[in-house]
């Protein structure tokens, strides 16, 4: 691992989630071993106090049966037993001077607290008193209970086997955690390491894709997990920036190439004429053709205009009344000289009236790109029809159909693309753009477009568009 890698290691998601993880699991662990030790204790000194209880109650029974003799003598008896170190043994008068004890030369550093015989004296049964003995680091539990109105018994206890466990049990949880936080830091490394693998593999191919490659895509794994959908969508998103990229380069080559024609024209026209041309007519000739070769420039750059404002939606259609059956009609006569010129026959099937909400201006525009391209590529003796229907769904289809060159299988995808022109139309006038704009109007409208072709037989276009209802 390089330098500047490890250096950059504190500022990465999975040394942060290695790092939550082990703390989070230290935390835990400390909160369960600070339980269970103040439980352990808790139960140690619990044992300690009913064996000081249990001390006392004999000495009680002892002194009622025995006297004061008897209860020294059990005092010796007992100190011995359990071990002159373990336990200690003081009977005391009530100002707290001691008139038998057992072997104390090993519990000189207890003395006989005062306040303590005073609770006794003001009623209470027993007092507890717990004794850290600092020379020798040891604890003793210390009772001090009434045995009769004037005898008080001082009986303490040493806790060193328990302390002794206690310590065993503090340096096992120590070796035992450093070895589980290490353990839990390796865990989460691994599982965060697992899980970020996912988002690298994005992050490269984002990578080599600012490095100039769009083909890069991310492995996806089977499983379809999160990162797994993360990858499908990157490469979703970077199949559609593909396709998205290829049309504008199409287009902007179709945009230059379309332009460059009526350009180059223009230009070869003016060239002619200022070396050539002498009369002023041929000046004329020169000038109005300029003029048509720019109207035809601006007609395409308007249109082009208008279908990427309606496909935005910046240019929103108007919503008025449309009578579309009329609009059909009118079109349908208004084309009708064009198509005898074709030596073609129109005909128009509308025979309801439908009625839709809409801009006018822009239906009527899609509906003559249509008619004129069903005129343009059907041979003399053809027949183009139109036809109104409603489908039942409250829309009406309207379409357009030839019996023309017709469309390939291939290019049909495409005709609706900006520019795009099938081979064997290249002899007819055009520039590709009309179906692009009867789509984007189409769209606008709430409605699709859709084509249909058999080459050499004709083609079908079909609108639908939502209407008013049917009258
Ligand atoms: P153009 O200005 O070339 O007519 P369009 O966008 O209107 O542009 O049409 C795109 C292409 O679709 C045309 O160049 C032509 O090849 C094909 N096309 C459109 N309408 C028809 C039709 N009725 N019959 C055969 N081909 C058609």
């Amino acid at each position: 691992m390089s330098l500047r890698r490890i250096l950059s290691l504190p500022r990465t998601l999975a040394f942060r989630l290695t790092l939550w993880y082990a703390g989070i699991f230290t935390l835990s662990s400390c909160v369960a071993f600070f339980l269970f030790y103040t439980l352990i204790t808790s139960v140690v000194r619990e044992r300690t106090d009913q064996e000081l209880l249990s001390e006392a109650s004999q000495f009680s029974t002892i002194l009622a049966a025995r006297g004061l003799e008897g209860a020294e003598e059990f005092a010796m008896i007992e100190a011995q037993a359990a071990g002159v170190r373990k336990v200690f043994f003081r009977l005391l008068y009530p100002n707290g001077q001691a008139f038998a004890s057992s072997n104390l030369s090993y519990w000189e550093d207890i003395r006989v607290e005062k306040t303590a015989i005073d609770r006794l004296l003001r009623g209470e049964r027993n007092v507890w008193k717990t004794v850290f003995l600092r020379n020798r680091k040891e604890e003793v539990r210390v009772l001090y209970a009434l045995l009769a109105p004037r005898i008080i018994l001082q009986v303490g206890q040493s806790m060193e086997n328990y302390s002794r466990i206690i310590d065993v049990f503090q340096r096992i949880f120590v070796t035992t955690m450093v070895l589980l936080i290490g353990l839990a830091a390796g865990v989460g490394w691994f599982m965060a390491r697992q899980a970020v693998s996912g988002v690298e593999a994005v992050t490269r191919a984002a990578q080599s894709i600012s490095a100039g490659s769009l083909e890069t895509r991310v492995p996806v794994n089977p499983r379809g997990d999160e990162i797994d959908l993360l990858a499908m969508t990157f490469n979703q998103m970077l199949d559609r920036i593909q396709v998205l990229i290829k049309e504008i380069k199409e287009m902007s080559d179709n945009i230059a190439h379309d332009l460059k024609s009526p350009i180059t024209r223009i230009r070869g026209m003016a060239e002619v004429t200022l070396t050539t041309g002498k009369s002023l007519g041929e000046y004329e000739n020169m000038v109005s053709s300029t003029v048509e070769e720019c109207d035809r420039l601006l007609d395409m750059i308007n249109t082009m205009l208008m279908i990427s404002k309606t496909e935005a939606g910046v240019d929103q259609p108007a919503r008025e009344e449309i009578d579309l059956s009329g609009l059909v009609r009118g079109a349908c006569d208004l084309f009708e000289p064009m198509a005898e010129d074709q030596g073609l026959t129109l005909e128009c099937n509308v025979s309801e009236r439908y009625q839709m909400l809409g801009d006018n201006r822009m239906v009527q525009r899609m509906l003559s790109n249509l008619l004129d391209n069903a005129i343009k590529y059907t041979p003399p003796g053809g027949k183009v029809s139109v036809t109104v229907i409603e489908n039942g769904r409250r829309e009406a289809v309207l379409s357009v159909t030839d019996t023309g060159i017709g469309i390939a299988q291939d290019d049909l995808p495409r005709i609706f693309e900006r520019f795009y022109r099938c081979d064997q139309s290249r002899s007819k006038p055009g520039i590709g753009l009309g179906l692009s704009l009867a789509r984007a109007i189409a769209r606008a409208h709430g409605g699709d477009i859709a084509a249909a072709s058999i080459p050499s037989h004709g083609s079908t276009f079909t609108v639908t568009l939502p209407t008013r209802g049917g009258s």
